[in-house]
C-alpha cells in the first residue's frame, strides 16, 4: 500500500487504513501497558534485592562478630591448655621430689631400725646378764643358808673339844680366813670387794671393841663370834667362785645359743617377739625401698614332693628367708617359699602391691618354671586352695568396697600358642587377626582382642575360669597338657578419685608361662616337637631380654617374640613386676631347677620405672564445659 498519490485513495482504502492504524495503536497501548508492568516488577525486584543485600550485609557482620568471639574463646582455651601443661609439669616435678624424699626417709628409717635392732640385742645381752646375776644371787642365798647351818653344827662340835685344841683351831681358821680375805680383796668384782672390806672393818672394829670392853683380846670363849665372822669369809669365797662360774656359764650359754634357758621364758618370748617385729619392719621397709627403686621382685617357691617324683628329692636347702642353696650354689631372692608354704603365705607377699593398682601403677605377676613345678597351682590354685589370681581379685573387690571407690574393671585373656595369639574369651572363630600394637601412650596392646567390662567379682571369676578351661580344652584336643602355651590374663582397673577428680588407670598382667624344660627330642611326638620349638624360642627370647636388661644394654630385643613384646612394659618398663620361680624338688629335675634359679637371679637385677597412669579428668572437664558453653551461645545467636 502507498499514500503518495492522494487522488487515488478511495474510501474503502481509507477505512481499511484507519482500522489498521487503530489496531496498531491498540497493540502499542497493550505493549506500553506490559512495559509499565515489567518496569514495576523490576522496581519491586530492585527493592527486594536491596533488602536482600542489606540482610546479607547484616549476616556478614554477625558472622564476623561470631568469628571474633570464637577467636577469643580459642585464645582462652589455649591459655587454659598452657596452664594445664605447666600444672602437669609442676605435678610431675613435685612427684619426683616426693619420690626422692620418700627414698631418703626410708633410708633413714631403715638405718634407725637397724640401730634399734643393735640396741635391742644389747638390751637382750644385759637382761640376760642381769638375770643370770639374779639367779646366781638366789643360788648363793641357798648355799649361804646351808653353810650357815653346817657351820653352827661345827662350832658346837668345837665347843665340846678341849680348849687348847679349840684355840689352835680357831687361830688357824682365823689365819686361813685372813689369807682368803686377801685373795678376795684382789678380786675384780667391786661390789663383792666392798662387802669384804665391810666385813674386814667389822672384824677389826669388833676386835678393838672387845679389847676396849674386856681389856683383853678375844679368846676361845669368844669363838662363836669369831666362827661367825670366819663363816662369812667362807661364804664370800663360795659366793665369789659361784658367781664367776655363773657368769662364765651364762656367757658360754649365750655363745652356744641356749641363753633362753637362763632367762625368764616370758621375757625371752617378749624379746623374741619384739625382735621378730623389728625384723619384719626392716623387711617391709627394705621392700618399700626396693619397690620405690622399681626393682623387679623375684620369689622362689619349691613345691612339695608327690608320687610322680619317682626318684629321691634333690637337696634344696633353705638357708634363710632370702637364700636357697642347691648343688653348692647359693641363690638370693626376695623371698624363698619352702615345701610347707601355703597359698596364703604366698599371697601375703603379693598383697603389698594391691594399693599400687588403685593409684595407677601397672602390675605384672608371672610364674616361671618347668612343667609340673607348680606354676598353675601358684597362679590359679584349686577351689579349696585358691592361688594368687583368685586371692588378688577377691582383695581388689574387698578394697573397692572398703574404700568406697568408684572403680571399673575390664578383663581380657589370651594364650600364645606356637607364636599365635588366641583370644580365650571369644569362643567363636573370628576372621580378624589378633596383632600386637602400640597405643598413643606407647603401651603394647592386642588389637581385636575381646575386652569385657565386668560388673562384679562373680562375673570376673567366671570369665577367668572360662578362659582357663578354654586353654585346657584347646590343648587336650591336641593331646597335650596345659603347659604348652603361655596364658596372659589382663585386668584394666580404672579408679576415679572423687576428691581429687583424677582417674587412675592400671593394667594388671597375670601370666602363667609355658614349661621351661629343655625337651628330649627322642621322646616327643612330631606335634610336640614343633610346640617345644616355639616354647624354647620364646623363652630364649625372654632370656635374651633379661640378659640385655640386667647388663643395662642399650638395645633390648623385645620384638624377637610375641611373649617378650607383650611383656615389654613389665620387664624394664613402667610396671611393678613380681616373678615367681617355681621349682620341683625331684632329683630328676635338678638341672632344670638350677637353670630356673639362674633365670630368677638374672631377673632380680632388673630395675623398672613404675609410673602412675593418671587421666586429667578435672582439667578435661573444664575444657569441655567451656567448649559446650561456646556452642550453646553460638546456637542462640543463630536462632536470633
Ligand atoms: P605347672 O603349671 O608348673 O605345670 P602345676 O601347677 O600343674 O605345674 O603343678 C603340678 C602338680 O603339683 C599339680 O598336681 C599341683 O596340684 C601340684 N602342686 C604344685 N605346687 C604345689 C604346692 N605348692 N602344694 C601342693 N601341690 C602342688
Ligand atoms: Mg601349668
Amino acid at each position: 500500500m502507498s499514500y503518495s498519490n492522494k487522488e487515488n485513495i478511495d474510501d474503502t482504502q481509507i477505512l481499511v487504513d484507519q482500522e489498521e492504524v487503530l489496531e496498531f495503536v491498540k497493540q502499542m497501548k497493550m505493549m506500553n501497558k506490559q512495559f509499565i508492568l515489567q518496569i514495576k516488577q523490576l522496581i519491586r525486584e530492585k527493592e527486594e534485592y536491596k533488602f536482600l543485600i542489606q540482610e546479607l550485609h547484616c549476616q556478614l557482620q554477625r558472622k564476623s562478630e561470631q568469628l571474633q568471639q570464637q577467636e577469643l574463646i580459642i585464645q582462652e582455651c589455649e591459655l587454659q591448655l598452657e596452664s594445664c601443661r605447666s600444672n602437669y609439669e609442676e605435678q610431675v616435678n613435685r612427684l619426683e621430689i616426693e619420690l626422692k624424699l620418700n627414698q631418703m626417709v626410708f633410708q633413714i628409717e631403715l638405718s634407725q631400725q637397724k640401730q634399734e635392732i643393735v640396741d635391742l640385742s644389747d638390751k637382750l645381752k644385759s637382761t640376760q646378764q642381769g638375770y643370770s646375776t639374779t639367779v646366781a644371787t638366789s643360788f648363793l642365798q641357798t648355799s649361804f643358808n646351808q653353810k650357815q647351818d653346817s657351820l653352827f653344827k661345827d662350832s658346837h662340835t668345837l665347843e665340846s673339844v678341849g680348849q687348847t685344841e679349840g684355840d689352835q683351831s680357831i687361830m688357824s681358821h682365823k689365819n686361813k680366813g685372813q689369807r682368803m680375805m686377801l685373795k678376795i680383796m684382789q678380786d675384780p668384782i667391786s661390789n663383792l670387794k666392798k662387802q669384804k672390806e665391810l666385813i674386814k672393818r667389822e672384824i677389826t672394829q669388833w676386835q678393838d671393841e672387845f679389847l676396849k670392853k674386856e681389856g683383853r683380846p678375844p679368846s676361845f670363849n669368844d669363838k662363836q663370834s669369831i666362827s661367825t665372822k670366819f663363816y662369812q669369809y667362807t661364804i664370800l669365797k663360795k659366793q665369789l667362785n659361784d658367781r664367776s662360774t655363773f657368769i662364765q656359764d651364762s656367757t658360754d650359754s649365750k655363745n652356744v645359743g641356749v641363753q633362753c634357758n637362763l632367762m625368764d621364758p616370758q621375757q625371752t618370748l617378749q624379746m623374741q617377739e619384739l625382735l621378730k617385729q623389728k625384723t619384719n619392719e626392716i623387711k617391709r621397709l627394705s621392700f618399700q625401698l626396693e619397690d620405690l627403686k622399681g626393682k623387679v621382685k623375684v620369689y622362689c617357691r619349691v613345691r612339695p614332693s608327690n608320687s610322680l617324683d619317682k626318684l629321691k628329692d634333690c637337696e634344696v636347702q633353705f638357708i634363710d628367708e632370702q637364700h636357697i642353696l642347691l648343688k653348692q650354689k647359693m641363690f638370693n631372692f626376695d623371698i624363698c617359699f619352702n615345701q610347707q608354704s601355703t597359698q596364703k603365705d604366698m599371697y601375703e607377699e603379693i598383697q603389698q602391691s594391691l594399693q599400687a593398682i588403685f593409684h595407677g601403677y601397672n602390675l605384672c605377676i608371672f610364674a616361671y618354671g618347668q612343667t609340673g613345678s607348680g606354676k598353675t597351682y601358684t597362679m590359679f590354685g584349686t577351689k579349696q586352695q585358691p592361688g594368687v589370681i583368685p586371692n588378688l581379685i577377691d582383695e581388689i573387690y574387698q578394697y573397692i568396697k572398703r574404700s568406697n571407690l568408684d572403680c571399673s574393671i575390664i578383663v581380657s585373656s589370651l594364650e600364645i600358642y606356637k607364636e599365635n595369639i588366641i583370644d580365650l574369651l571369644n569362643d567363636q572363630q573370628s576372621s580378624q587377626s589378633l596383632e600386637l600394637k602400640e597405643n598413643a601412650n606407647g603401651q603394647v596392646f592386642v588389637q581385636n582382642l575381646t575386652n569385657i567390662k565386668v560388673q562384679n567379682m562373680h562375673e570376673l571369676m567366671n570369665l577367668i575360669e572360662f578362659a582357663s578351661s578354654r586353654r585346657k580344652q584347646g590343648l587336650t584336643e591336641m593331646n597335650d597338657s596345659s603347659s604348652r602355651s603361655h596364658m596372659c590374663t589382663q585386668l584394666i582397673v580404672e579408679t576415679f578419685n572423687k576428691i581429687t577428680q583424677q582417674k587412675f588407670i592400671s593394667r594388671v598382667n597375670l601370666i602363667d608361662l609355658a614349661g621351661s624344660e629343655r625337651c628330649n627330642k627322642s621322646r616327643l611326638k612330631p606335634n610336640q616337637l614343633e610346640e617345644a620349638k616355639f616354647i624354647n624360642k620364646s623363652l630364649s627370647a625372654l632370656n635374651d631380654v633379661m640378659i640385655a636388661l640386667s647388663t643395662k644394654s642399650s638395645f633390648i630385643p623385645y620384638r624377637n617374640s610375641k611373649l617378650t613384646y607383650l611383656m615389654r612394659d613389665s620387664l624394664g618398663g613402667n610396671s611393678k613386676t613380681i616373678m615367681i620361680i617355681n621349682i620341683s624338688p625331684s632329683f630328676i629335675n635338678l638341672d632344670e631347677s638350677l637353670s630356673s634359679l639362674q633365670y630368677g637371679q638374672k631377673v632380680k637385677q632388673i630395675t623398672n620405672q613404675p609410673i602412675k597412669n593418671v587421666e586429667p579428668v578435672d582439667q578435661l572437664k573444664k575444657l569441655q564445659k567451656v567448649c559446650s558453653q561456646h556452642d550453646e551461645s553460638a546456637q542462640l545467636r543463630q536462632q536470633k
